[in-house]
């Protein structure tokens, strides 16, 4: 940690916005609402680029709160909405994402999902296993609230409730970037963008925070090895794609091991899935490979794809086969600005409390948050739902069937967003 973040971190009184108490007793009273928003929403999850009822219950929201600007179908489902302070001031977006998962729920609640749905030709279950459910109940809470205090709001609020997160369906286009793409971060154009993301890894109500590189870029990597097929009994007779298959995944672990500076960045390479041959007897044409590759830093990111490339091409051509690599790139690094990371710190402190606010490490999952970081400076936070008595360890995590959500977490969750948002608009002004 750097000396202005730690100095932030100790900071005895953290300076609150004008609006700060009445946005706590505002969360207070609507706690019990954003429950059962959550609950319903729970009960009723929709895969990526369907998140239709969804996206109709936020839009009808809005409008009920006489929101300024309300566009639907952004990016397919997505809903922007802006709420214009009566006094001047900057702008500010807040992000929720929309999307379930293709997951057959398996906890024991009146609200568990039995949704089901078609998923890439197949019919799953659908549940709510990344908690997306809770960062819509949480945005719409805010919205409620910044909107009974619009007249003294010091500029506006825009909040942009995202499509398919987890990846849209195969073949279709989705989530933050083509929401970037149609506009949502245009007309106008916000100064800074504040996401959270519920966390198993955390106890209920605890706030994880992180400057600079948060969470991994993820791109998808597949890896064609072509041979000739032959009797396994004569393998001179044919050129052996599992064998040369079998080299290249060990030469991959040599990628980030032999030839990155770890010091400055961890990276990931795996190969999760290795598909060739019939029968123990004959050696097959060609094998396919897939894998994942997570990075922190895009320099570094575009290095290894090129090694991995260059790599396998080579193993393919020692062995007399051809390896052909694609990579598909997904997401970036979600990069939370260092300078607005420490500006918010108070801000962080003064919502989660005493001993609540932790910096957390760097995730190898990813996020689609980092799309709109690229465009204006962000600050993606975590918030823990992990109910006491649970290890965080051990709860059941996101993307879990089982995953559990402690709904004590979605109040700090609402006043986390709303004094982000508040706290911004009025430092940026004065
Ligand atoms: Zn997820
Ligand atoms: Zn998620």
């Amino acid at each position: 940690m750097n000396a202005p973040l730690a100095a932030a971190l100790t900071a005895p009184n953290p300076p609150a916005s004008s609006l700060a108490p009445a946005i706590d007793a505002a969360a207070t009273a609507l706690e019990q609402a954003v429950i059962a928003w959550r609950r319903d929403l729970h009960q009723h999850p929709e895969l990526g680029n369907r998140e239709f009822r969804t996206a109709g219950i936020v839009a009808s929201h809005l409008q009920k709160l006489g929101f300024d600007e309300i566009r639907s179908g952004v990016a397919h489902t997505g809903v922007v909405g802006l709420l214009k302070g009566a006094l001047p001031g900057p702008v500010v977006a807040l992000r929720a994402d929309m999307d379930g998962l293709p997951v057959a729920e398996e906890t024991h609640f009146p609200f568990t999902s039995k949704a089901r749905a078609q998923f890439n030709g197949e019919e799953v279950g659908v549940m709510h296993a990344c908690g997306h459910d809770c960062h819509v109940a949480i945005l719409m809470g805010v919205a409620e609230i910044l909107a009974g205090l619009r007249s003294q709001l010091k500029g506006s609020v825009k909040f942009i409730f995202q499509p398919a997160e987890e990846m849209p369906p195969e073949g279709e286009d989705g989530g933050a970037e083509m929401m970037v793409r149609e506009g949502a971060l245009e007309k106008p154009t916000p100064g800074a963008i504040f996401g959270l993301h519920v966390t198993s890894r955390q106890p209920v109500g605890e706030i994880g925070w992180r400057s600079g590189p948060t969470m991994a870029s993820s791109d998808k990597l597949r890896i064609d090895v072509h041979g000739r097929q032959t009797h396994g009994a004569a393998p001179w007779l044919g050129v052996d794609p599992i064998v040369t298959a079998a080299q290249v995944v060990l030469g991959l672990q040599t990628v980030v091991s032999r030839t990155q500076d770890i010091t400055q960045e961890p990276a990931v390479v795996t190969i999760g899935a290795i598909r060739g041959g019939v029968r123990e007897n004959i050696i097959p044409d060609s094998v396919t490979m897939r894998g994942t590759i997570r990075t922190f830093n895009e320099d570094m990111r575009d290095d290894i794809h090129e090694r991995i490339t260059t790599l396998s091409e080579a193993i393919g051509k020692g062995s007399r086969a051809t390896c052909r690599v694609c990579i598909t790139k997904n997401y970036p690094v979600t990069i939370n600005d260092p300078a607005l990371t420490e500006a918010m710190l108070p801000t962080l402190q003064r919502v989660g409390g005493e001993g609540k606010v932790v910096n957390v490490p760097k995730i190898t999952g990813s996020e689609d948050f980092s799309f709109f970081q690229r465009v204006v400076p962000g600050l993606f936070v975590f918030l823990g739902v992990t109910a006491p008595g649970v290890d965080p360890k051990t709860a059941a995590p996101n993307h879990s069937p089982r995953f559990t959500v402690d709904e004590a977490a979605l109040v700090t969750g609402v006043r986390m967003l709303a004094h982000l948002a508040v706290d911004w608009l009025e430092a940026k002004r004065s």
